[in-house]
């Protein structure tokens, strides 16, 4: 019979080994933050990367100028990451461009007409950067300025934490507004957690979201037209041939803006619909059909039957701009040496209905001192 003396060793070395075995496994991909440097503004400011990675490999890229969105890899049914975000290699290409990639959209997302609005019997005058109206928060919104970034990792996953102080006059809004967004990687799913937050010392008004653009096959790979497409809303709100909504809320039924059920984005684009001419296409926002005010309610589905990759968009916020990259020219270059042809990718912003500070019927957008400003929006890969 062999003693206990002799097979101590023998098992302790066997633990020792299944222990390396273990973290060699993990360590292929391990949870972690990773901070680079992302170049410098034409003013000098340095900006970096903040690269946040789950156990599963799933992996997006934030830098704080613009509170941006650089990139996000996902795998595709057989396990193959891609690049599935629109954007530049280095902080030069985000200050040059004019497509919003993947910025935090601030102080108001989407249109207000006219660059104008009331609130107490006063009325502000915001910049006109759209032609005639204010777009995305004027002519340096939220996501050309360089913001305060923190690693706020926990439990829930690897996080950065980054603020902006936006002050009374900017753009022509009212208040020192402090902006603060939380991007977190959660360490149980494939998901991108984006939590806005928001406080004021004048009234004012705030409608925060992200302009990424996706693409399921992988940036710079075909265009979107082939992409499946599920909107979990009844309504949308119709718009004049200057993007600005009417302040009807209308039905989606028997219009190329119904997608209750999935269907390609492709497949209706090229109707002879008013809204769809307006448009250039998709670049509405839809009302969506949520029970909660409060707590996240699924918005929207993408599915790229190609790659099998899946995006399931949850958000608190009421409705969605839903873009279909009609703008995209083939003009721009992006990272690694991509171009951008038309229609390459479709933007998802959730968000208060565009123009709401001029139209009593939809939901407010105003924030008063000692009111707290909170939003949330979850990003979901998987794949089937
Ligand atoms: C707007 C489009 C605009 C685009 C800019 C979208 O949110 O709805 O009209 O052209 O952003 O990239």
């Amino acid at each position: 019979m062999t003693r206990l003396r002799d097979t101590l060793p023998a098992a302790m070395l066997f633990l020792v080994a299944a222990t390396m075995m273990l973290v060699l496994a993990n360590s292929k991909a391990q949870s972690k933050q990773e901070k680079r440097p992302f170049g410098k503004t034409q003013d000098g400011q340095p900006a970096d990367l903040y690269i946040l990675t789950n156990n599963a490999g799933f992996e997006v890229a934030i830098t704080n100028y613009g509170g941006t969105v650089v990139s996000l890899k996902a795998p595709d049914r057989n396990g193959k990451m891609a690049d599935l975000i629109l954007g530049y290699d280095s902080v030069t290409g985000y200050e040059n461009g004019k497509a919003y990639f993947g910025g935090t959209i601030g102080r108001y997302g989407n249109r207000i007409a006219h660059g104008k609005f009331a609130m107490n019997g006063a009325t502000y005058t915001l910049a006109k950067n759209d032609g005639e109206n204010h777009l995305h928060g004027g002519l340096i919104g939220f996501n050309k300025r360089v913001w305060n970034a923190k690693d706020v990792s926990s439990i829930a996953g690897q996080a950065v934490e980054l603020c902006y102080l936006s002050k009374d006059g900017e753009e022509g809004y009212p208040g020192n507004l402090s902006a603060k967004v939380v991007f977190t990687v959660l360490a149980d799913s494939n998901a991108l957690k984006i939590e806005y937050r928001a406080t004021t010392d004048k009234e004012t008004i705030v409608n925060l979201t992200n302009h990424a653009y996706f693409n399921l096959a992988g940036q710079g790979n075909g265009n979107i037209l082939g992409h499946q497409l599920t909107l979990h809303a009844g309504k949308f709100t119709p718009v004049d041939a200057a993007l600005i909504p009417t302040g009807e809320l209308r039905s989606v039924r028997n219009t190329p803006l119904d997608f209750l059920k999935p269907l390609a984005i492709g497949h209706r684009i090229a109707q002879d619909n008013e809204q769809l001419i307006f448009g250039k296409g998709y670049d509405h926002n839809w009302v969506l059909d949520r029970t909660s005010a409060e707590a996240l309610s699924l918005a929207a589905e993408a599915y790229d039957p190609q790659s099998g990759r899946i995006l399931k968009v949850s958000t608190t916020e009421p409705g969605i701009q839903f873009y279909s990259g009609n703008f995209l020219d083939g003009t721009i270059h992006g990272k690694d040496g991509k171009i951008y042809p038309h229609r390459s990718a479709f933007c998802l912003e959730t968000q208060h209905f565009p123009d709401s500070p001029n139209h009593p019927n939809f939901l407010s957008t105003v924030l008063k001192p000692g009111q707290h400003y909170r939003s949330t929006t979850v990003y979901e890969f998987s794949t089937r």
